[in-house]
């Protein structure tokens, strides 16, 4: 019997050794990562340079409380981070995760409100669907009924507007008015809670699992930043999945040339290296916060010297190797042989994402968009087919009553054109046993 207890259900392999992407389980079957784990391996596995910056640092100090010492790779990975981040956010604050780096941005521009005379400020405005993490204030912004459900009762609820999935709507995506249609949607929350008493708006630049790499439609960024700055509320990009690179560039909000006012990263920021995450906010805010007394706010392992040495390796692998150029060029490459699938299969409704993280939808008919039958759990089986197969891809079931279903196909950012055909063989394997195997109920 094994004690360890995770929410899978599947009976999984154990795994052995790992290196760039692929995987190797205790029988010696291979696995190719192409959901970067939960798209938290952005420079694939047992990254030479990485391991030695880790084993160089073991040698010199593991662990060093933040409120007894600073440390060099804290100072230079936050001054790395400030230099790839868009100008002003300059100030940045370490954690150990995706849920803690949301956390501390809500928390942070709480404070910041507090202390600049606003402290009737208080409401975080999220989109539905949404994740934004497991802890129960990040769970509050989260829209996603199966994951928040159990919880309700002990959480505080915020407000939440439609996620803009313009491809369900049916609205053009290069229409600047469509954009406009779904950004609307804030102005109009804000003033019916009363732009006094709105905090923040939090949103997934390019979406993740809830969404499954839902990318705005054109002109929607632009009004989402007019739209908080009209009414003093603050912007925070939840880019725990999106930033890191993985989208072609440092933050996903870069690709519209949006600056937040506060970003959460994290998973690629580690890398699968240790766990790590960040904060990353404009310098006024911090200002104000510390110049009152300091952010009320902190976790202990955050910023441990070994967790930065290997961030800091990371952002120098990614730098050398220019793998945020690669995640363009060949997401771009996997994303189009993505597209060529909707010729071959009827029931793939969507291809969407940018750079590395990328993502298809399957429906029962693309001409309507009708979701297949929750019952057929079509992103399981499909997975289960692909892990058969020996490829990994990561799936969710979305939209409101969660009807849909999603795949993400998001290989490490070191992935070749060859091994985006490994990919797509495995890929089309499985999709043609899958179209086999429920040929009544699909396109
Ligand atoms: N925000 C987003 C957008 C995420 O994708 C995730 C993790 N899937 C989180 C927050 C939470 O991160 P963690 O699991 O590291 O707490």
């Amino acid at each position: 019997m094994s004690h360890l207890f995770y929410l899978s259900t599947a009976a999984r392999p154990v795994l052995n050794r790992a290196e760039g992407i692929y995987m190797w389980d205790r029988d010696g079957r291979r696995f190719i990562d192409g959901s970067s784990g939960a798209m938290v391996s952005n420079i694939g596995h047992s990254n030479p340079a990485v391991l030695a910056a880790m084993r160089a640092q073991m040698d010199k100090s593991t662990f060093g409380y933040r409120l007894h010492f600073e440390t060099e790779p804290g100072e230079r990975l936050a001054a790395k981070v400030a230099a790839l981040s868009p100008a002003g956010l300059e100030k940045v604050f370490f954690v150990s995760g995706g849920s803690e780096a949301v956390e501390s941005a809500v928390k942070l521009a709480r404070q910041w409100a507090v202390v600049t005379g606003q402290a009737q400020r208080w409401k975080v405005i999220s989109r539905f669907p949404s994740y934004h993490g497991s802890t129960l204030g990040a769970l509050s912004l989260t829209g996603y009924d199966p994951l928040t459900d159990p919880f309700l009762p002990m959480m505080v609820q915020m407000p939440k507007i439609p996620a803009p999935r313009a491809y369900l709507d049916g609205l053009d995506m290069e229409d600047p008015a469509t954009g406009a249609h779904y950004a609307a949607m804030l102005e109009a929350q804000i003033l019916a809670e009363g732009p006094g008493s709105v905090l923040a708006f939090i949103q997934e630049p390019v979406g993740g699992a809830s969404t499954g790499a839902l990318v705005p439609p054109a002109g929607y960024m632009q009004a989402i930043r007019t739209i908080c700055d009209r009414y003093g509320v603050l912007l925070i990009h939840d880019e725990v999945m999106s930033g890191g690179g993985r989208v072609g560039t440092f933050l996903g909000g870069d690709l519209w040339g949006i600056i937040p006012d506060i970003v959460a990263i994290s998973k690629g920021f580690g890398a699968g290296y240790v766990p790590l995450g960040a904060m990353v906010a404009r310098g006024d805010i911090v200002e104000a916060v510390q110049a009152a007394g300091g952010f009320v706010h902190g976790h202990t392992y955050a910023g441990n010297p070994l967790a930065c040495a290997a961030g800091l390796a990371v952002l120098e692998e990614i730098g050398r190797n220019d793998l945020m150029g690669n995640a363009a060029r060949v997401g771009a490459v996997l994303k189009s042989r993505l597209k060529n699938l909707m010729q071959r299969y009827g029931f793939i409704g969507d291809v969407r994402g940018e750079g590395m993280l990328l993502a298809f939808e399957l429906v029962a008919d693309r001409a309507t968009m009708t979701p297949l039958p929750p019952a057929m759990k079509a992103f399981d089986t499909l997975v289960e087919l692909a892990y058969a197969e020996g490829l990994i891809v990561y799936s969710r079931r979305t939209r409101g009553g969660y009807a849909g279903d999603h795949v993400l196909v998001c290989p490490p950012m070191i992935t070749t054109e060859a091994q985006v055909d490994e990919i797509m063989d495995k890929l089309i394997r499985a999709l043609d046993q899958f179209a086999a195997a429920h040929a009544g109920a699909l396109a």
